[in-house]
């Protein structure tokens, strides 16, 4: 690691090893670190990922993190504890077993935190057949028992949603809202069956989940439960700029947080860029990735504008 790089990436997922491949591409000093725990850990795979379809996570990355090395950008394990502006130009990031390094820009991609509804067993399940993303998921437990844990009121448009994969779906009303009318006649209308009373607990039967327990000590036989999990921005480091996560809400729910940036990825702190999920928080792996090149090209264009600048000056003496 060298005392300073033109770009430090915080975070090597999807949206921060893009950014890294761009900007070694470009000739540009390039450190990303990485605490390796990118969100989709949990699952087998990889889908919609065009070129690469049904990829499991972690090959992706280390295909990403061998072609970024290809062009010169280094690499460290390690987790940012904070960044700070120094008073002349360019950031101070500090490590949190408290090693040091300086950039004059800095791309933050450190994604968000799935905060799951809590309920006892199912964090355990997440990523395997607790799921929340259809597009993610959807194909591979078609035509499958499927339960919707309602915890708020997108939950019907869940359940209406996870019908186009599979006949067979039942509402769980849960801790979420009573369904209106035009709601009722929605689901009734689409099949989906609806099961009032709270969720206690998953039954899972050898190491399969099999069917969830209601608090009657009822239980009803499921292969899948979709959960609407809170998106949660790791905006600590983008934070420690100054920068405040605003919540997002989609159908009259919070969904979430992230860090607001423009269409580029820059942040309020000039200098300062964030892609993927820490800014948004519906993109997957190919928007997180295609907005760690927008984000690489902005920071590229800046660094030229500068590179100008001082150029000029240097001309008229
Ligand atoms: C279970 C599950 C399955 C999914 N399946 C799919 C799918 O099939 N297809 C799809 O397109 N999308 C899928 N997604 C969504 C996908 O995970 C995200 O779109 C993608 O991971 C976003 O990429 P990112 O680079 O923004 O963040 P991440 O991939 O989460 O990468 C962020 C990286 O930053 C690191 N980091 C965080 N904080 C710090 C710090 N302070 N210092 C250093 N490093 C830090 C993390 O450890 C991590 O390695 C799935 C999500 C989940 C939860």
């Amino acid at each position: 690691m060298q005392q300073r790089y033109d770009v430090v990436i915080v975070g090597g997922g999807a949206a921060g090893l893009s950014g890294a491949l761009a900007l070694g591409r470009a000739r540009r000093s390039v450190l990303v670190i990485d605490a390796g725990e990118p969100r989709n850990a949990p699952a087998s795979h990889v889908h919609n990922y065009l070129g690469r379809e049904s990829t499991p996570p972690g090959e992706l990355l280390t295909i990403g993190r061998g072609e970024a090395a290809g062009y010169g950008a280094e690499f460290v394990e390690g987790r940012v504890a904070s960044a700070e502006k120094l008073p002349e130009q360019g950031f101070r990031v500090v490590t949190e077993d408290g090693r040091t390094v300086e950039a004059r820009r800095l791309l933050v991609t450190t994604g968000l935190v799935d905060e799951l509804p809590p309920v006892p067993g199912l964090a355990a399940r997440w990523g395997r057949e607790v799921l929340h993303c259809p597009y993610c998921h959807g194909h591979e437990v078609a035509d499958r028992p499927i339960g919707v844990l309602a915890t708020g009121p997108l939950a019907v448009h869940q359940a209406l949603m996870w019908r186009q994969w599979s006949d067979d779906v039942t509402l769980f009303l849960h801790t979420g809202p009573e369904p209106t009318e035009e709601e009722y006649e929605q689901l009734a209308a689409r099949g989906v069956a609806v099961v009032d009373g709270e969720v206690t607990g998953l039954e899972v039967a050898d190491d399969r989940f099999t069917g969830v327990t209601l608090a009657s000590g009822r239980v009803v036989p499921r292969e899948a439960l979709v959960v609407q999990a809170r998106f949660v921005a790791r905006s600590a480091v983008l934070e420690s700029l100054g920068l405040k996560p605003v919540a997002q809400e989609m159908g009259g729910a919070v969904i979430g947080s992230y860090i607001p940036t423009d269409p580029t990825g820059a942040t309020e702190v000039p200098g300062v860029w964030a892609a993927g999920n820490v800014t948004r928080l519906t993109e997957q792996v190919i928007g997180a990735a295609a907005s760690g090149l927008m984000a690489a090209g902005a920071v590229n264009g800046d660094l030229t504008v500068e590179e100008t600048r001082l150029a000029v000056a240097a001309r008229r003496g």
